[in-house]
């Protein structure tokens, strides 16, 4: 059995990937992801080697392999606008450089948003930006996001995602990561994972498929919403989710938890509890607690 779950980190300047490893061990995961800063800006630190070395020793030791490690682009990013194409494409530049400064070799990436344009315009736009940032030598691997279809979302179904990475030059630097609840959201049936999957081969192909965002879904299949809910306490619901984690075709890509942070009730939410470590505890020992979102409370406001 080789699970590989984990979840978001943080990722600070002053810490770097060593901290952002210290936090996943403290979730008990054995991967994680992170934004190489705020998600929504573009404000950026320089890379500090000697943590991002500190990081890779404490990995080594943990058994947490470097290729399971993923990043997240920071979601401001919208390749789908005339407008903002330029800063678009040269951010997302950037943001593969830092990958490849950082060792990382997997970048989610949402397609974006088309807006006022009309979709065909906006996924040639897509199209366009992603053969530029390709086109270089790097190491890193674009995973467009499957998206739940909120708003002018592009990649709301494995077709349009398909058409993009057809139209992509450098087919061995693109993936697709899928998530949970986007694809609940978007309509997709996770009562029956195994069918998902076999429309995902049909259409995309498996050998695509890079990373798994695990999260349950506060609203109703093909809602076209994309809010996270904690893990069993959403429509998606526990066994679904851990046939998901479980599924022997996809037990070699990472896992990682988007689910959203507990508020403190009795301090006015003012205080908000990473949910990571109970719910990878859950995962692992293949068991729901009901009783999850009192035990992370109880859990936090002693330490
Ligand atoms: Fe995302
Ligand atoms: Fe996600
Ligand atoms: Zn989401």
């Amino acid at each position: 059995m080789s699970l590989i779950i984990g979840s978001h980190v943080s990722y600070k300047n002053d810490t770097g990937l060593l901290g952002s490893v210290e936090e996943a061990l403290s979730y008990g995961a054995n991967t994680f992801m992170f934004y190489t800063g705020a998600p929504q800006n573009t404000r950026r630190g320089v890379i500090n080697d000697e943590l991002t070395y500190k990081g890779y020793k404490l990995m080594k030791e943990n058994n947490i392999a470097l290729e399971n490690v993923i990043v997240h682009a920071p979601y401001i990013i919208n390749l789908c606008n005339d407008k903002n194409f330029d800063f678009s494409v040269s951010f997302l530049k950037q943001e593969v450089i830092r990958c490849e400064e950082l060792g990382m070799t997997k970048l989610v990436l949402h397609p974006g948003s088309s807006v006022g344009l009309e979709s065909s315009h906006a996924i040639a736009n897509i199209i366009k930006g992603l053969n530029i940032i390709l086109d270089d030598n790097h190491n890193v691997i674009i995973c467009l996001e499957t998206m739940a279809g909120k708003g002018t979302e592009v990649g709301k179904t494995f077709e349009e995602l398909k058409f993009i990475i057809d139209n992509i030059k450098n087919k061995s630097k693109i993936g697709i990561c899928l998530d949970t609840c986007h694809i609940n959201d978007a309509g997709y049936d996770l009562n029956n994972f195994d069918k998902v999957l076999d429309e995902f081969d049909k259409v995309i192909g498996l050998d695509y498929l890079k990373c798994i965002h695990i999260n349950d879904s506060k609203n109703t299949i093909g809602s076209h919403k994309d809010r996270h809910e904690n893990i069993g306490l959403g429509t998606i619901g526990f066994d679904n989710l851990i046939n998901v984690i479980y599924n022997k075709r996809i037990e070699n890509l990472p896992k990682i938890l988007e689910t959203p942070y507990v508020d403190d009730i009795e301090s006015d939410k003012k205080r908000v509890y990473p949910p990571y470590k109970f719910e990878i505890e859950m995962i692992k020992n293949k068991t729901n607690n009901p009783k999850l979102l009192e035990n992370i409370r109880e859990y936090y406001k002693k330490i």
